[in-house]
């Protein structure tokens, strides 16, 4: 695949391994995509966005958060760019340059709990997950409600076997998860700045 020599493109395109060049507007994907009518940007603006090179306004829109990645966009599209790897890449994007669209910043703090927990224990911890979420979400927002929000449904939960006190059985490989985390780290290091 062609590079492209323009920094933030080319970041867009490694990350979803696709050319965004290839795009000629037919708006199959838009068409097709079960979103759409929630979206502020169409999937094809957003592709016409990047190949402008306007990938920090692409990563900004409220369009980013609200794809859930079911590539039905990319099975539709007839020149094979992967839109749903770009708006993919576009959510990476978002996080490290801190424009996530502010309705969304929950979702991507609950994210990250997920993730460290993983990254920690090699699996889900639920409890431990839930309040790194609740904390992390107060100290964002000092947000009272959502520190409760859900609280009422523990006891019931907890009953119905659905939560779980203690953390499973541990992986037999955690030093795995880490190589895996620490590779993905690493793949990103050097890309900060290519977006302006
Ligand atoms: S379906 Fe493919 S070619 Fe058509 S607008 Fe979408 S990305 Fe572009
Ligand atoms: S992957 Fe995202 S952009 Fe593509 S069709 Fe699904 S929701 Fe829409």
């Amino acid at each position: 695949m062609h590079k492209n020599t323009n920094p933030a493109i080319a970041l867009v395109e490694s990350i979803a391994h696709t050319s965004v060049a290839d795009c000629y507007q037919c708006g199959k994907c838009s068409a097709g995509c079960p979103q759409a009518d929630k979206m502020d940007v169409l999937p094809s603006v957003l592709i016409r966005m990047v190949q402008n090179g306007d990938v920090k306004e692409a990563a900004a829109t409220e369009s980013t958060w609200l794809c859930v990645g079911c590539l039905t966009c990319s099975a539709r599209c007839p020149k094979s760019v992967n839109i749903a790897g770009v708006l993919d890449a576009l959510k990476q994007i978002s996080i490290r340059k801190n424009c996530i669209d502010s309705k969304y910043r929950r979702t991507v703090t609950f994210q990250k709990a997920f993730l460290n927990n993983v990254r920690r224990n090699g699996r889900t911890n639920e409890l431990e997950m839930v309040a790194e979420f609740k904390i992390a979400g107060f100290l964002n927002d000092f947000s009272i409600p959502l520190a409760l929000k859900d609280a009422m449904f523990g006891p019931s939960m907890f009953f119905k076997g659905k939560l779980h006190l203690k953390p499973g059985s541990p992986v037999k490989d955690k030093a795995l998860v880490k190589r895996i985390f620490d590779k993905c780290s690493k793949l990103t290091e050097n890309e900060n700045d290519a977006v302006e």
